[in-house]
Order: structure tokens, then C-alpha cells, then sequence
């Protein structure tokens, strides 16, 4: 049967679409259960991500991977986990503008083919891309926000807490606000 998330997938391997397909060594389209409830969003593709082609699988990854079981969920069993942007910024600088908007419409579609009913963004960009253009992590991390029928839901990205694992704390809490928020809903 055709898996329009697998020709989506193969568009995007081919896409020319920014500068930043110049310098990628691979892709990094996402991972995880196809018809998950909960999709997580990252910034764009690291150093291993490039090399390996599929996100949060560097240093960052596995404390998300980490976190993620001690709450419940695994990209193997029942998240998908995607970037803003899909090709690997150089020296992992913040996607530009002109990048964002290019590689936007991607995620669009994987939120169409998905259907999550719930997004978590993984640090600054994703929430200021996805949630409000001026979204401040430290203020509003694990605040649901109701758009189109999605919750959505801004927290710590892994990276920041690699540098600051005082947060570390705060961001369990937001993925447990999340699986005690979906056990009421279902
Ligand atoms: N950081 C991100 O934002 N995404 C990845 O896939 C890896 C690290
Ligand atoms: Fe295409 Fe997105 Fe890669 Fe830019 S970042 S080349 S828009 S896939």
C-alpha cells in the first residue's frame, strides 16, 4: 500500500528547497509511531542527526529517550518525533528565516498525516515557531495551548538541559503534566 508519509519522506530527501541542503549529510525527516498521539518537536538536526539521518539520537537524544520512558513514552511505542527543520544548520547555529519557512510546510503535512492530538515543542524555536512568536520557555514551559484542536505544550529543549540540569527537574514534570493530561482526555 502507499504511505504518503513515506513519499513525503522521500520528497523531502530530495529537497533543494534552502541553502542549508548544501551542506547536509543526510535528511533527518522524523521518527517513531505513524498514528501517535503525541508528536515532539525539535529545533533541526545536530551533528549525529546529520550523520545518521534521524533525530535526537546524539547526547541530547538519549536524555530525551531518558525522560521520555521514565513518563511513559517511546518513540517506538507511541510518539513521533520531528524538526522544524530537517537538514542540519552548520556549526547547529538557529535555523535563519528564509530556512524555517522553506522547510515549514513538511511539518504541516507530517501534523496532517499524523494527526497528533497533542505537540510537544522541544526548546525555543519550535515554541516561538509553533506556539507564539514570542514564547519564553523559562515563563511558559507545560502550558497547554489549544490550536485547530491540537493542545500544544512548550518545554526545556535536551541540549539546554545538558548545560543546565537544573532544569532537568521542570522538564520531567511538563512530559508527566502531559501523560496525566492525555489519561483524563482518553
Ligand atoms: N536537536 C534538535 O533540535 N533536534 C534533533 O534532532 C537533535 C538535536
Ligand atoms: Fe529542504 Fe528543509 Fe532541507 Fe531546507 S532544511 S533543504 S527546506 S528539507
Amino acid at each position: 500500500m502507499e504511505n504518503s508519509l513515506q513519499s513525503l519522506r522521500d520528497k523531502v530527501a530530495a529537497c533543494d528547497k534552502c541553502p542549508l541542503c548544501a551542506t547536509r549529510t543526510n535528511t533527518v525527516f522524523g521518527v517513531g509511531v505513524e498514528t501517535a498521539k503525541v508528536m515532539l518537536v525539535g529545533e533541526g538536526p545536530g551533528e549525529q542527526e546529520d550523520l545518521r539521518g534521524e533525530p535526537f539520537v546524539g547526547r541530547a537524544g538519549e536524555l530525551l529517550d531518558r525522560m521520555l520512558l521514565a513518563a511513559g513514552f517511546s518513540r517506538s511505542t507511541n510518539v513521533y518525533i520531528a524538526n522544524i527543520v530537517k537538514c542540519r544548520p552548520p556549526r547547529n547555529r538557529d535555523p535563519a528565516p528564509d530556512e524555517t519557512q522553506a522547510c515549514l510546510p513538511y511539518l504541516r503535512e507530517q501534523f496532517k498525516l499524523i494527526r497528533p492530538g497533542y505537540v510537544v515543542c522541544l526548546g525555543r524555536v519550535a515554541a516561538q515557531q509553533l506556539i507564539a512568536p514570542d514564547f519564553k520557555v523559562t515563563k511558559s514551559h507545560g502550558e497547554f495551548v489549544l490550536k485547530n484542536g491540537v493542545l500544544f505544550m512548550g518545554t526545556y529543549h535536551p541540549a539546554a538541559l545538558l548545560r543546565n540540569p537544573n532544569n532537568k527537574p521542570d522538564a520531567f514534570d511538563d512530559l508527566l503534566k502531559l501523560r496525566d493530561k492525555i489519561a483524563i482526555d482518553s
